[in-house]
Parts: structure tokens; sequence; C-alpha cells
């Protein structure tokens, strides 16, 4: 059996040579460790990158996805940052790595108490919100940066609403069998949009979102 540290070694070259070139956010792949937020039965596919089953019919993110639409993102440190859809908690843990200020929202009580205890445990200072993301999070509002880990039919305005000026959105929009990652940055006219690759994810349910409660 490999150790983890060439696992990690093994997946952060794979990231790099997907286009990942990032020399900080690569660090915060080395960093954290990915077994910790998959059950011990798929401890083997930990640092693949694939995305995996988690709790409650949903999924951890494939690494390149996360790596992909934070690379996007820009994230720099003190950034404020509200990821929609917590999931296991492994983005907010890259976002945490990079040294931003997360805040993240799970739709799904299970997850959202799953990844509140584990990333505690773990000693990353996060805020964590059990709601429909797709309202945002007034009260702290406004995110330099927004990420939606969910696939959305169309771009909710209350996300658009909380975003700085100069602030950016990213979200995959499209149907549910497939989406393309929209990019949309806030400034003083309005917004400005920027269409990326294709993607699958699991539906991002909600009042801006999909409306029906099958998963
Ligand atoms: N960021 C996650 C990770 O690193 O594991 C990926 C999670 S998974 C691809 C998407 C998550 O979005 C699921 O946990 C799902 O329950 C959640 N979700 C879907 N609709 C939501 C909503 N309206 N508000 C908050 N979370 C939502």
């Amino acid at each position: 059996m490999l150790l983890i540290e060439e696992e990690k070694k093994g997946l952060v070259e794979t990231l790099w040579q997907k286009g990942i070139k990032d020399e900080t956010l690569l660090k915060a792949f080395y960093k954290v460790d990915r077994e910790k937020f998959i059950s011990s039965a798929l401890r083997k596919f930990a640092y693949d990158d694939n995305a995996l089953p988690i709790e409650c019919a949903q999924t951890i993110s494939q690494p390149f996805t996360v790596a992909y639409m934070t690379q996007v993102l820009q994230v720099k440190p003190g950034e404020k940052i509200l990821e929609i859809g917590t999931g296991s908690g492994y983005q907010s843990a890259i976002l945490a790595e990079l040294s931003a200020d997360v805040y993240t929202i799970e739709r799904i009580e299970k997850l959202y108490t799953n990844a509140k205890k584990l990333l505690g445990e773990m000693g990353y200072i996060i805020h964590f919100k059990l709601d429909d993301g797709t309202l945002g999070w007034e009260e702290y509002a406004p995110y330099d940066k927004i990420i939606v880990t969910a696939g959305a039919p169309d771009v909710p305005h209350s996300l658009v609403e909380q975003l700085t000026v100069g602030g950016k959105l990213v979200i995959p929009v499209g149907s549910q069998e497939s989406q393309r990652l929209f990019v949309i940055t806030r400034n003083e006219k309005g917004t400005e949009k920027k269409i990326y690759e294709h993607f699958k994810f699991v539906p991002l349910i909600g009042e801006e979102g999909w409306r029906n409660k099958g998963q």
C-alpha cells in the first residue's frame, strides 16, 4: 500500500497535468487529508481524481472539479467566501487552507452535522448554516466570492445580490444531467458572465434552484 504522502503527491501531479498550476492551491490539496471526508470502505480511492459517494445520496466532488472552481475564483487570503453545498466539507477545508474566511450552507441536516464536527476536530474555523443556500446568507453579506457546488437550473438572483462589487460567483448551470460552469462577476453597472467547461453535479435544490425534492 502506498504511503499517504505518495498518494497525495500523485493527486497533486494529476491536478498539475490537468492544468492546475496555482502552487498555493496545489499545496492546499497536499495538506488536506481527503480520506477523512469519505467512509473507510472507500479509503483506497481517497486520492483518485474521482467524485465519490457520501451519505444521503450526495457526493464529494472530483478533486479536479474542486481545484478548477477554486482556481477560477482566484481566492486571496482574508477574502470572505460563501459556499453553497457543504456536503463532506472537503471544499470548505481547501478554501480554509487558502486562508479565506469561509461561510458554508448545507440543506441536509446529517451532512451539515457531520461536516461541522469533522472540520471543527481538524481545527478549521468555518461558519456553518443548515438552510436553503439558494437564498444565500444575508446576515454576513456581501461576499468577495461565492461558490455553488451543486447544479442549478439558473443563476439564483439572491446570490448575485450578495456579492461585493468586483466579487465573483462560480456556479454550474444547466440541466440535471449536465451543466456548464458560469462565472458571474459583479461590477458597478451590473454583471458580466463567462462560461467555462461542462461538469456534472448533484442538483441544487431550493427556492431559487430545482424545486423537486426527489434527492
Ligand atoms: N462541496 C462539497 C464537498 O466538498 O463535498 C460537494 C457536495 S455535493 C456535490 C453538493 C451538496 O450540495 C450536497 O451535499 C447537497 O445536499 C447540497 N445542496 C443541494 N442543494 C442545496 C441548497 N439549496 N442549499 C445548500 N446545500 C445544497
